[in-house]
């Protein structure tokens, strides 16, 4: 019996939410640090693997729609 593993994980930590394509797309990942380039404006953003904060700044600062994440993030 072969286990049927859907295995979408980055060095098997969870993507999170806000780096899944929508809104930024995972670049580069090394060690617990991550690059998302915004799908917005191709700017790409630093950040650290489980925090968003960042990444949720720029959307903050560049005036990209942050209400657009909070209601994807709620659905
Ligand atoms: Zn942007």
């Amino acid at each position: 019996m072969a286990s049927n593993q859907e295995d979408n994980n980055i060095g098997n930590k969870t993507i999170p939410l806000i780096l899944d394509g929508t809104f930024f797309k995972i670049i580069r990942t090394e060690s617990e640090n991550v690059q998302g380039e915004c799908t917005t404006c191709k700017r790409r953003i630093k950040g650290r693997n489980g925090s968003t904060t960042n990444f949720l700044n720029h959307l903050k600062t560049k005036g990209h729609s942050i209400q657009g994440y909070k209601e994807y993030k709620n659905k």
